[in-house]
């Protein structure tokens, strides 16, 4: 199966793509991924180390030459890919249709977090990250408090705030996302392979939700 994991910043796809990964044996690719393992590649550096230093966001075309370069090497029929935040431009959803269609494959289906932009700045607001760069767990004032102030549950190290977690910063990613992500919604919904999720209900039971649909998808792909 390919499944597209999509949502606003913050909607929580970082955690529902690493239930997905265990439960349903998933490959991981997100354009952070490909970044961290091609760490140590010089090549790679020289050709996309540029546009790493300006920050997070790719133009299009590096995104999907990127990104297609990693399915080249993962594609296949006996293995499920979770492609989380990708595509993130209506330019990269038709092209990944385009190239997916080329090698015989198509996209199962996108789930799409819906999440409301109050709730996803109260969430922001809110977050605290590990400062352990190895560990990099993630804590919430409000609903995810470490048992000890201030301190990672898992390695003990400082909970930090993310530099980019201000309220500017946020209502800023949520207009990036209105005007560029949100169009790709549309079209996969015109393509059928649409499953809106609501992400505002409790972790476990938006974890159902993913896992019920996606069995149900496993059931007919089989039949
Ligand atoms: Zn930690």
């Amino acid at each position: 199966m390919i499944i597209v994991l999509s949502g606003k910043p913050s909607s929580g796809k970082g955690t529902q793509s690493n239930y997905i990964i265990e439960e349903f044996n998933a490959i991981h690719v997100s354009l952070g991924n490909i970044r961290k393992e091609n760490n140590n590649n010089p090549e790679f550096e020289i050709k996309y180390g540029k546009y790493i230093s300006k920050g997070s966001l790719f133009p299009d075309e590096i995104a999907m030459e990127m990104l297609y370069g990693k399915l080249n090497k993962i594609l296949s029929k006996d293995v499920n890919i979770v492609l989380d935040g990708y595509p993130r431009t209506i330019i990269q959803a038709k092209g990944l249709d385009k190239y997916l269609s080329l090698k015989g494959y198509k996209i199962d289906i996108v789930i799409n977090l819906e999440v409301s932009d109050e709730k996803i700045i109260e969430r922001s607001i809110n977050r605290r990250i590990c400062s352990n760069p190895n560990c990099k767990a993630i804590y919430n004032l409000k609903n995810n408090l470490p048992k000890i102030e201030g301190i990672c549950d898992l390695c003990g190290s400082t909970l930090i705030k993310r530099d980019d977690d201000t309220l500017e910063l946020i209502q800023k990613r949520l207009e990036i996302y209105d005007k560029e992500t949100k169009p790709i919604l549309d079209y996969y919904e015109k393509g059928k392979i649409l499953f809106n999720v609501d992400g505002e209900k409790n972790l476990n039971e938006t974890k159902k939700d993913i896992k019920e649909e996606l069995e149900r998808k496993e059931r007919s792909k089989k039949e």
